[in-house]
């Protein structure tokens, strides 16, 4: 028998995702933000804490399995090749949107001098501190990304969620040795992190039960700590950005659509529908958390269950992807690089915009997967182009809920990615009969 539309998953995170907007709107308006951050907010921060416990053992479980268990390297290479192709593909694609699209739209020009100057002391202590983080990455050698993939310490790589590149270096590495030693030697581990995985995604099945109470409290938190006790403070930022954040949004809303859209039609047997319903809990989680790397277990799940994609290519290119595959970050740091630039009166001619192009590749792959670091990036690209950091002032009032937003997008082309990987080795499973 179907399921009523009420016990699905989806339609619990969404009324729970729009419960807490409402409440976060009525308790900046009631002046409830104290109320909220005591005791809703340490209910989202438990969920996102669930979901974060597990990103590291779940990355390192999978990976090592599904390394090995390409059965040879001629495979991993393949495949992994692939994986690292499109996703630079569509990263690519997706800052060509956003340039056309800023460029056209020029949201830049319409905000008024009195507004930036205002925006500029507002967020200068804020945008001091994202500044400095990025100073630092800066000042060193051009090699030194490559130098900080690879851990000096395994243990102390896994302590921090940040260094998830590491983790993933470590994984393919150890994923590749076993692969080598002889079948029965690499038995015994195999086994351990095969049921370390399984483990891992029954946790996931659990923590999503809580889903819809964690959506709930991460997004009245989210409103009532960017809007305080003043509704009337976030919108007249969003009167003054309100035209960056659509440009951004469009951006997104056109790459996630239209680029994944046509990758899932033409490249996989899947349907638009079936990959809405595997995915919109994905986003969801996405949205609320702001972080890819927490939403990792979720989109997993969903992406083997709800779209067949086999064990073996989604254990791989999934935890690659929410590391270093950010489209909907690098659109967003296009746009927002030329906007900067546009509000302060700078032009970028083109030899600038395809620098944006090639810094903004590198830097997402440098990105955490956590909330704001999209922002820290972004002023290292804004220096490749000349543009003063500085000018991170004037949108970090509205980052909290882009990133909200482009998170979903990273989400999404990471699980459309593996559906493409895994329909050219044809390692697509069949879905059980849609209720
Ligand atoms: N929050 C984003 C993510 O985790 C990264 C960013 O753009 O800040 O995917």
């Amino acid at each position: 028998m179907a399921q009523p539309w009420y016990k699905k998953l989806h339609w619990q995170i969404i009324t729970g995702l729009v419960l807490g907007l409402v409440f976060g709107i009525v308790a900046a308006a009631q002046g409830w933000s104290a109320f909220t951050s005591a005791w809703i907010a340490p209910w989202g921060q438990i969920f996102l804490r669930l979901l974060l416990l597990i990103a590291v053992p779940l990355v390192l479980a999978s990976l090592i399995t599904g390394v090995a268990s390409l059965s040879d390297m001629k495979k991993l290479s393949r495949i992994g090749g692939k994986t690292i192709a499109i996703y630079m593909a569509t990263t690519v694609v997706a800052l060509i949107i956003g340039l056309v699209l800023v460029n056209v739209m020029k949201p830049g020009a319409s905000v008024p001098q009195d507004m930036r100057e205002k925006l500029e002391t507002t967020f200068a202590e804020q945008a001091e501190s994202g500044m400095e983080t990025a100073a630092r990455a800066a000042e060193r050698g051009p090699l030194d990304p490559l130098v900080d993939m690879v851990p000096g310490n395994v243990f102390l790589a896994a302590s921090n969620n940040r260094n998830m590149l590491q983790i993933v270096f470590f994984a393919i590495f150890a994923g590749i040795a076993l692969l080598m030693i002889p079948k029965e030697k690499a038995r015994p581990l195999l086994d351990f992190f095969d049921s370390l995985n399984d483990m891992i995604i029954k946790m996931v099945e659990i923590i999503m039960l809580a889903a819809p109470v964690g959506v709930f409290a991460l997004m009245a938190d989210t409103i009532t700590s960017i809007a305080g006790d003043d509704l009337a403070q976030i919108l007249e930022l969003l009167g003054a950005l309100g035209f960056y954040c659509i440009v951004v949004l469009l951006g997104l809303i056109l790459h996630t659509t239209l680029t994944y859209g046509s990758m899932m039609l033409l490249l996989t047997p899947r349907s638009i529908k079936e990959f809405v319903r595997a995915l919109t809990p994905v986003q969801l989680v996405a949205f609320s958390t702001s972080s890819s790397g927490a939403t990792l277990p979720v989109t997993m799940e969903r992406v083997e269950k709800e779209l067949g994609v086999s064990e073996e290519v989604s254990s791989f290119v999934l935890p690659l992807g929410a590391t270093i595959n950010m489209d909907g970050t690098g659109l967003y740091q296009a746009v927002a690089a030329v906007f900067i630039a546009q509000t302060i009166g700078m032009d970028l001619d083109l030899s600038a915009q395809l620098t944006i192009v090639f810094t903004a590749v590198l830097a997402s792959i440098g990105t955490a997967a956590v909330p704001g670091a999209g922002i820290i990036m972004l002023v290292i690209i804004l220096e490749s182009v000349g543009v003063p950091s500085a000018g991170i002032a004037l949108i970090l009032g509205v980052d909290r809920i882009l990133d909200m937003c482009r998170t979903v997008t990273n989400v999404t082309g990471d699980a459309t990615v593996a559906t493409v990987v895994a329909a050219s080795e044809g390692e697509l499973e069949d879905l059980p009969a849609m209720a």
